[in-house]
């Protein structure tokens, strides 16, 4: 227990497996946490000083791994505790060691592993400067390819900033300071795992150190670090943590890339959501955008696909670049259809160069690395002929490392099993010394068939048989009715029903031969596959090189392929302020519809059509229309083709989008409180470069306040002075398409429906104008609302209506556009109120005494109740 007790010691936030013999064994309050998460059977152990039994459970070791998989995935750390010599040699008592910690941001075993997704470990820190405010350096390291990058949040954003990329990114785990309160940045529902590593590890100059070390530099400038003390501060410690935990090299993270916040869209978590990028509103992939757009046949280029969504550009070139290529590999159907065939033969080159760097590939996966990397001449011949700038430059990144491939191919066996320790892994060839064993190996087997024969002849019994098992190794079986006949020579083994089991002298020497042979030639593969697998890892960089640019290519031909499946078009993406979609269709809606879609168009720009105000009836087609518009954006800006038959789309630095409800419950937070957030965070920071969308805001709370706020809103978007982004602000309160006459550059648009026969017909389609009336009845009669239910809201509507035009029609009141302040008759002061006010208007304060003061405020106040 002494062992097991300093092994917890040092690492007191892991479950540790604790070998001995078969079994990995937990002990005390590990024991009780891991049979709960594994279900499995806590016993209870001798007694300990103070008498009382210690609980304990155990894991065979053949099946660590399955229990391992279903801790890290329940987000434990476990701290791996191997018997570190062998038991036969030890004297007293085995040495244990703990070899490995594995937990959910470094746990990269591929059973593990969605190959469409990856697994981020995130380092944190906050620098706090009184003045400027905080500085938060991030780094983010995918273990399983050996991307790796960091960046630095500051200024008044910043920390949202933060928060916000946290959600998106969805680390597994994070790395911060011990005692940092940098919990607070992510909210419970995403939490990742928490790991605090030394504060010292996150030192100026150690991080700094750890990294040169790490990468192999001098110095960092090289990286874009050289005055990003944050963002070097943790990547140091992240890499410190994994050289603290980790037993395999990490030769495959031999990058860092510094990444400014500024380069790409802020694609914000509720944005995501609402627009349904990645997941479905169901949480699931199918039906999200990714998912419909994502042709790619490799998972590297699936992972890519996905991060471009998450991650679109924001510079004209790079946009224009891609676009260029995706267009390219739209109309070169036969070089595209070639590319993907190719493709479909190259495996996770990411994932298995870090396997070799990590030491964890087995001698399949070098087999795939291999293979992969001889499909790279075939890709370079068939897009020879292709001209778009990134294509070309992406085939000349590409590097089929000759020298691997080649010494992989020359040394691993044809079809090599997945684990060295099965044998068969290196050809006939290779090495004299293992051909030498192998001759041995098959000699020795050859001489005990040849002595079956000898013996039967020498005996007479021609049953006899020679068999091998793992107990007596080599012996000689003879049936009962035989027995008379065996010689003298033979030494009895053991009594079976059918017979006896004998060995000789002459057979236990071929033996000796033989197994002494095996276990070599096991333990010489081994080596030479450790070798070859070391030799691999040392060409780790060029091999993610190539990597990535085959990611790339796959990334581009899986675009273009969706563009000419579901027949999109290029998009003009320009510099200026227009947003003209012409024949528009929302990607996903178009393809599950069961009717046909109806395609809309756009027009949007900041001097005449800067905020859309669309009304019309529910299930009219508004959340589609305001959805497609943002998706085609987004689209845009990865370069990809986009679902219209035009698009003019200016470079737009965010999207935000609020459209249908987005409970968040599990936050405990009402659906209102959220949508105030949300909107609240839009009028904050949205551009004049930014696209906004607002499905029903204020829909969560009592009408008048509902449309104030709404009111409100639109006309904060349609006069700040600094913003004025443009707007597609979507509503069923009739009253804001009076705006449009208050506010230049507000337009109404609606989308239409017919009343036919007292049924209503949605046409889907988006017009200039407002619309005349809501729908709602007949909606909920579609729903399928009792028709005496349906006949009674009639009526009271009619009353209402009747109402309405009693008390002199609109209720709403003009807003004066120079003070931008709205006056709503619907809230106008109440009597009282206005009196108050006339009241303390007449006061002369110059004249006032103290005494008549305190009249004054009592009067005012009696009033007032
Ligand atoms: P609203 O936001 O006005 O309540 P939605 O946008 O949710 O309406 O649309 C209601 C339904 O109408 C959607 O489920 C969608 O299938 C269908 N729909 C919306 N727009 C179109 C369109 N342009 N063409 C065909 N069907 C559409």
């Amino acid at each position: 227990m002494r062992q097991y007790l300093d092994a917890k010691r040092q690492h007191r936030d892991a479950i540790v497996f604790f070998r001995m013999g078969d079994f990995y064994e937990m002990f005390y309050e590990d024991a009780i946490t891991a049979s709960r998460a594994l279900d499995l059977t806590l016993t209870s152990r001798a007694k300990d000083a103070s008498g009382g039994g210690i609980p304990m459970c155990g894991v065979p070791h053949h099946a660590a791994d399955t229990y391992l998989t279903r801790l890290v995935h329940k987000g434990y750390r476990v701290a791996i505790c191997e018997q570190v010599e062998d038991a036969k040699k030890a004297k007293g008592l085995v040495r244990r060691e703990v070899v490995r910690v594995v937990s959910p941001g470094t746990f990269t075993d591929t059973g593990y592993l969605d190959d469409r997704e990856p697994v981020f470990l995130m380092g944190l820190v906050d620098r706090v400067a009184a003045k400027v405010g905080d500085t938060y350096g991030m780094a983010l390291l995918d273990l399983s390819t050996g991307s790796f990058v960091a960046t630095e949040y500051s200024g008044p954003g910043g920390r949202q900033a933060l928060v916000d990329d946290i959600a998106v990114l969805q680390p597994k785990e994070v790395v911060v300071p011990e005692e940092s309160a940098l919990d607070s940045l992510w909210v419970d529902t995403t939490a990742p795992t928490v790991t605090t590593v030394d504060a010292w590890a996150f030192d100026d100059e150690r991080a700094r150190d750890t990294l040169t070390t790490q990468l192999a530099t001098a110095g960092l400038d090289g990286f874009g670090l050289a005055d990003r003390p944050a963002a070097v501060s943790a990547a140091g410690a992240l890499v410190h943590y994994l050289r603290e935990t980790q037993q395999g090299q990490l030769a495959h993270v031999r990058e860092l890339s510094f990444r400014d916040t500024t380069d790409t869209m802020v694609v914000d978590p509720s944005t995501l959501k609402h627009l349904e990028v990645v997941r479905s509103t169901e949480g699931a992939r199918p039906g999200s955008l990714l998912d419909l757009i994502d042709q790619t046949v490799t998972p590297m280029g699936s992972r890519l696909t996905r991060d471009w969504l998450l991650r679109p550009l924001v510079q004209l070139e790079p946009v224009r670049n891609r676009l260029d290529a995706v267009e390219e590999f739209a109309f070169s159907t036969s070089e595209r259809g070639k590319l993907r065939d190719i493709l479909k033969s190259v495996h996770d080159l990411e994932r298995l160069v870090a396997r070799a760097a990590m030491g964890t590939a087995g001698p399949r996966d070098l087999h795939a690395l291999q293979r992969s990397l001889s499909a790279i001449p075939r890709v370079k011949a068939t897009l020879q002929a292709l001209e778009a700038p990134l294509t070309g430059s992406l085939v000349a990144e590409l590097d089929e490392v000759p020298d691997t491939r080649d010494a992989i191919e020359a040394t691993l066996a044809d079809s090599p099993p997945a684990l060295a320790r099965e044998g068969g892994v290196i050809r006939d060839g290779v090495d004299p010394e293992l051909d030498e064993l192998r001759v041995i190996s098959r000699g020795g087997k050859e001489q005990i068939a040849a002595m079956e024969t000898a013996e039967r002849e020498r005996t007479g019994i021609s049953s006899l048989k020679i068999r091998f098992n793992r107990v007596f190794g080599y012996y000689i079986e003879v049936s009962k009715a035989k027995l008379h006949a065996v010689p003298n020579d033979y030494h009895r083994k053991q009594t079976i029903a059918a017979g006896e089991r004998f060995i000789t002298p002459s057979l236990k020497e071929y033996e000796q031969k033989v197994l002494g042979a095996d276990e070599r030639i096991l333990e010489r593969e081994i080596t030479l596959f450790e070798d070859l697998r070391s030799r691999v890892a040392t060409a780790a960089v060029p091999i993610q090189e190539s990597a990535r640019a085959l990611a790339h290519l796959d990334a581009l031909a899986g675009l273009a392929e969706t563009a000419a499946v579901h027949d999109y078009r290029k998009p003009h993406v320009h510099a200026g302020d227009e947003l003209v979609i012409v024949e528009g269709r929302h990607p996903v809606v178009e393809r599950l519809a069961t009717h046909a879609f109806v395609p809309n168009d756009v027009m949007l720009d900041r001097s005449s059509h800067q905020v859309m105000i669309l009304t019309g009836p529910n299930m009219g087609g508004k959340s589609t229309f305001l959805r497609q518009v943002a998706l085609i954006v987004l689209l845009t800006h990865i370069g990809s083709f986009v679902p219209a038959n035009q698009a003019k789309v200016p470079i737009t630095d965010r999207i935000f989008a609020r459209v249908g409800a987005s409970d968040n419950i599990a936050r405990g937070q009402s659906t209102f409180m959220v949508e105030m957030q949300e909107t609240a965070n839009i009028l904050h920071t949205a551009t004049s470069r930014s696209l906004v969308l607002l499905d029903e805001i204020g829909r969560g709370t009592a009408t008048y306040d509902g449309l104030s706020l709404a009111w409100a809103v639109a006309e904060h978007l349609a006069t700040d002075p600094d913003a004025r982004p443009k707007t597609l602000f979507a509503t069923h309160y009739h009253e804001l398409t009076d705006i449009a006459d208050l506010l230049p550059g507000v337009v109404n648009h609606h989308v239409v429906a017919r009343e036919w026969e007292d049924e209503i017909h949605f046409l889907r389609k988006i017009e200039p104008g407002r619309s005349d009336r809501s729908y709602g009845i007949q909606v909920a009669r579609l729903a399928g609302l009792p028709v005496r239910t349906v006949a009674r809201a009639k009526q009271i509507l009619q009353g209402l209506e009747r109402d309405e035009l009693a008390t002199g029609g609109r209720s709403i009141q003009p807003a004066s556009e120079a003070t931008a302040q709205t006056q709503l008759a619907l809230f106008a002061t109440p009597p009282s109120d206005s009196e108050l006010i006339q009241r303390l208007r007449a006061v002369d304060l110059d004249r006032l005494a103290p005494l008549d003061a305190l009249n004054l405020l009592a009067e005012l106040k009696q009033k007032a109740e």
